[in-house]
């Protein structure tokens, strides 16, 4: 067992004994298979694990816990990230969360190979935590090269390529559904004045196009989307092309820094029109 392992039962076990929490969202492992689990009692905390497999942004749970309940959840960086734009949107209150972060290797699909997010990843270490597991380590450079490889298309390219990637989109909504920043009751992609049940051209487009905009300024890479996407659309590329866009326009950064004012919160239409026309 590695000591990350051992230290996050011990972790657990300390907030269930002392009831500083309710229950703690973390991994366990069965025939060889992570997946997510909540433990509400200290005996059960044996089943805990952290490995290569634990690639589940569990902060989508946190969506699911009742206002009064204390909750403790194991966070890598990428997920910590998604933990700070939930508290700065209101959906999570911060002293109701026990945040046990872990600095992280990276994680690797069922066929043992990396993810993508962690090819490039900034934030190995929690932007946010309470207790710390692991040595702190050092995040990589920022490296946009898969969405500079979209830009560099032509216009008529980059409609090419992304019809061949959304004709096959069957709109099972699995990567709405598993995005943590994706909380709204009511959401647009139900509603049929926006969208009909159509999986023809330009619904599809009207769809993926409603969700990239409601992300902007939100997403925070985790990469969920793509992973839970049953026919393979690469929408990480498409949610970090927004980002970036929001980064370069102003300077924001989700989920980086709790003190950042969201841009739809602080965007000024005199400001900032100029800056945007450049763009
Ligand atoms: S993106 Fe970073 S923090 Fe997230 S799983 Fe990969 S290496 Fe870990
Ligand atoms: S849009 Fe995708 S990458 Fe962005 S926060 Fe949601 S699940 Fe994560
Ligand atoms: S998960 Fe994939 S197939 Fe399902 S709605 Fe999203 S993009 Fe389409």
């Amino acid at each position: 067992m590695s000591d990350i392992e051992k230290n996050l039962r011990a972790e657990a076990k300390k907030l269930l004994e002392e009831k500083k929490v309710d229950y703690v969202i973390g991994y366990e492992e069965s025939n060889g298979k992570v997946s997510p689990c909540f433990i509400d009692n200290a005996k059960d905390v044996e089943k805990l694990v952290f490995n290569p497999g634990c690639v589940h942004n569990l902060s989508v749970y946190l969506l699911e816990a009742d206002a009064e309940n204390k909750v403790g959840i194991v966070a890598k960086g990428c997920d910590s990230r998604a933990i700070i734009e939930l508290i700065k949107q209101n959906q999570v209150i911060r002293d109701n969360v026990f945040i046990l972060g872990i600095s992280c290797d990276g994680v690797k699909d069922l066929l043992g190979k990396d993810y993508d997010k962690c090819k490039n990843c900034k934030y190995p270490v929690p932007l946010i935590y309470d207790v710390l597991l692991g040595e702190k380590k050092e995040g990589k450079e920022e490296d946009y090269s898969d969405v500079e490889e979209i830009e560099s298309m032509s216009l008529e390219e980059r409609k090419k390529f992304w019809n061949k990637q959304f004709e096959k989109c069957i709109k099972c909504h699995a990567c709405r559904n598993i995005c943590p920043l994706c909380y709204c009751e009511e959401c647009a992609l139900d509603d049929k004045n926006w969208v009909s049940k159509s999986h023809k051209f330009p619904e599809i487009w009207m769809s993926h196009l409603i969700r990239a905009l409601h992300t902007a300024g939100r997403c925070v890479s985790c990469g969920e989307c793509e992973r839970a996407c049953p026919v393979n659309i690469p929408l990480r590329k498409l949610y970090r092309k927004i980002g970036k866009d929001v980064k370069e326009l102003f300077d924001y950064e989700a989920g980086v820094n709790a003190e950042d004012v969201p841009p739809l919160v602080a965007f000024d239409l005199d400001k900032d029109k100029e800056k945007i026309k450049q763009n």
